[in-house]
């Protein structure tokens, strides 16, 4: 599609954004459904600048931003309005622009749980494993506790922010138990859980012998999720697979929450007939090419 007076345009801030996704993931879902739209990525070099990048966005009517490490806290001090989940997290990384108000969404966790949805997996009453306790895990535990998990095993490197995740979760979802490890207190950690989760960059390429957890202490009712989509299949992914659990990779957590900015961002464009997994199938084959 030929870019004219009437393109809109939609924008990732972050630092680095060089090896990003997301301005190839967002313009397929323009031209495939035929929306005269370009997505572009900016380097912002320090924080110091955020205030100046949110004006020209303003002053320009660029229509919906994307925010990314390490933008996704230092944001919020220049936004008008954010909702209810970002507010939990602390963290955005999807704007939307109306008409000079611009206001804040976090729609990473919200992907995670689409995937989970879209295989048929119900997470109510459920106990899962999440592996991290970062920016990816603290959305993640929300976003289950906010459909229900029953149960949740925070595994980390660092106790302290484990237990700082646990606090949050349980302030808000006071029904959720957590208990919280480090890897090495394997003993400790319960063997039947549905679902297992990384949310370590323990695996990703170029690191690709990098295992976070062994599977085998596991069972073969437990749904192995990696978020890491580089490389698609990690080590933690293929040894659950000779094992024979059912697996998923970050890849489609990824596109799920790009769909879900462009929900935020045009809601009246797509409708029940948008074909998603037809864009989703589009989308991965590009990446495997
Ligand atoms: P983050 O905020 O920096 O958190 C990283 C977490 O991993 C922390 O809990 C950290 O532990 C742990 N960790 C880091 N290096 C480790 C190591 N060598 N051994 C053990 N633990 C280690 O990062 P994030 O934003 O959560 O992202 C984490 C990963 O998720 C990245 O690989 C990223 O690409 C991926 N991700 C994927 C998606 C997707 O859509 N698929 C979305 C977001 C992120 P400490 O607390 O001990 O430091």
């Amino acid at each position: 599609m030929s870019i004219d007076a009437d393109t809109k345009l939609y924008c990732l801030i972050g630092n680095p954004i060089s090896k990003s996704l997301s301005p190839m993931i967002h313009n397929s879902i323009f031209e495939l459904n035929s929306i005269n739209a370009k997505y572009l990525a900016f380097n912002v070099d320090s924080a110091a600048d955020l205030e100046k990048v949110v004006d020209g966005i303003k002053a320009l009517g660029i229509r919906g931003i994307n925010v990314t490490i390490p933008y996704k806290i230092e944001i919020i001090q220049y936004l008008d309005e954010i909702d209810e989940k970002a507010e939990i997290l602390g963290a955005v990384n999807t704007v939307l622009n109306i008409d000079g108000k611009l206001k804040g969404f976090n729609t990473d966790g919200n992907g995670f749980v689409k995937s989970l949805k879209d295989k048929e997996m119900d997470i109510k009453g459920k106990r899962a494993v999440i592996i991290g306790a970062g920016g990816a895990a603290h959305s993640i535990a929300v976003s289950l506790a906010y459909e229900g998990i029953k149960e949740l095993i925070i595994i980390n490197r660092n106790l302290h922010n484990a237990l700082k995740l646990q606090k949050l979760v349980e302030n808000i979802f006071p029904d959720v138990h957590i208990q919280c490890y480090k890897v090495e207190q394997e003993e400790m950690i319960p063997k039947e859980v549905e679902l297992l989760i990384n949310t370590t960059p323990v695996g990703m390429y170029p690191n690709v012998e990098g295992i976070p957890i062994s599977p085998d202490i596991f069972t073969s009712k437990t749904v192995v999720y990696d978020i890491i989509y580089k490389p698609q299949k990690t080590k933690l992914i293929l040894e659950s697979e000779k094992l024979g659990y059912k697996t998923l990779s970050g890849l489609d957590m990824l596109i799920n929450q790009a769909i879900y900015s462009q929900e935020i961002w045009n809601k009246g464009l797509f409708n029940e007939d948008t074909d998603w997994s037809y864009i989703k199938k589009r989308i991965v084959d590009k990446i495997d090419n």
